[in-house]
């Protein structure tokens, strides 16, 4: 098993070393985690309006979101844990994508990986951010800004853009019926919640959603990965009249599409939270050592984040550190309950009063 497998965007899949077609002159290589997948979609859109759409190298994981989406033309899955791992699988992948003959290439994710990829791939010409590691083997190094969204910051590689397009999934018939079979066997209505407890990095978990469960009024359904099923379960437990796990039960396209559903996601600094972006759910949004402003917080009028406001140590990473480096967790710790109930109460009783404008 040394091949590529490549997702074609007519249903089929194909392994291969040698391409026996090529769909676009244009790839975008994005590899980092899920939600910066989800966040790249406007970049996609904006391209594919030009060009039409567009080869994506990404994750095995995040490879499924793309399937189906308009601006997407074949999805090529990079393996980097697993059959592709180290510099011999991505030497094989490099290979595989030098013959497709891209024209160029564009680079949203800053890694060595990505700029090797690019290199490897021949495409003459490479359009990365100036800030990476590897730019000086790009064609085109962008300027990325320090402020702002990582939507708009990510569009800056397709220069100048008219507008801003939806960050988006293109979610499919079966997603919705794999959300409602999975609902409605457990007979689970409208007017439920969704809470995402999880988040790769422990310090960005809000150690307090068993105890919001059990104070809403309304079923409480609870997302997340296989990795997060522990914690919602134990969080089920905790409110077994009230909460229900779906963590690691669905797959991600069709966890999107039960967040959908949901009168408002809580949710962590985390991939969830843009997915309930993508498909228009109302966020509520616990950052503990992240902020907003590092630009990965919710797009929607309307959407709530929130934070200790007075801590001198909060920011204290990009990214969250597995413990807190102080040893207090205060941050998250004096995030309180009420708090977060308030502001979900709040989220949901603007959403129900306008609900006879469904959302798409
Ligand atoms: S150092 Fe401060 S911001 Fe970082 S995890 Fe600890 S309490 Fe949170």
């Amino acid at each position: 098993m040394g091949g590529t497998l490549e997702q074609r965007n007519d249903g089929t899949t194909e392994e291969s070393r040698v391409p026996t077609f090529r769909r676009s002159d244009l790839l975008v290589i994005q590899t980092a985690f899920l939600g910066d997948v989800v966040l790249t979609t406007p970049l996609l859109s904006v391209l594919a309006s030009r060009h039409g759409p567009v080869d994506v190298v990404t994750t095995p994981a995040a490879s499924g979101l793309l399937e189906g989406h308009p601006a997407v033309a074949s999805v090529i899955r990079y393996d980097k844990r697993g059959v592709d791992r180290g510099w011999r699988g991505l030497h094989r992948l490099g290979a595989d994508l030098r013959g497709r003959r891209y024209r160029r290439v564009y680079l949203p994710h800053r890694s060595l990986r990505s700029t090797a990829l690019a290199w490897w791939s021949g495409a003459r010409e490479r359009i990365g951010f100036a800030d990476a590691p590897g730019a000086i083997a790009y064609t085109s190094r962008v300027r990325r800004a320090r402020t702002g969204h990582e939507v708009e910051r990510l569009l800056a590689l397709a220069g100048s853009t008219p507008g801003v397009p939806a960050v988006s999934l293109a979610l499919a018939a079966r997603d919705h019926a794999e959300a409602d079979t999975w609902l409605e066997a457990r007979g689970i209505g409208t007017r439920f919640a969704a809470i995402a407890p999880g988040s790769v990095w422990g310090t960005k978990r809000w150690p307090y959603y068993a105890e919001l469960v059990s104070r809403l009024d309304r079923p409480v359904l609870i997302v997340g990965g296989p990795e997060d099923s522990a914690l919602a379960q134990a969080i089920a437990a905790a409110n077994p009249e009230r909460a229900v796990s779906a963590a690691g039960a669905l797959s991600l396209r069709g966890s999107a599409a039960m967040i959908q559903r949901a009168s408002v996601l809580v949710t962590n600094d985390s991939a969830p939270l843009h997915l309930a972006t993508a498909v228009g759910t109302p966020v509520v949004a616990l950052f503990g050592p992240t902020v907003p402003e590092f630009g990965f917080g919710p797009r929607r009028p309307g959407d709530v984040s929130l934070g200790h406001a007075d801590l001198a140590c909060r920011p204290c990473s990009r990214h969250g550190p597995e413990r807190c480096p102080l040893g207090h967790h205060r941050c998250m710790r004096e995030l309180s309950v009420e708090v977060v109930l308030k502001a979900v109460l709040d989220v949901v009783s603007a959403e129900e009063s306008r609900a006879i404008c469904p959302r798409n």
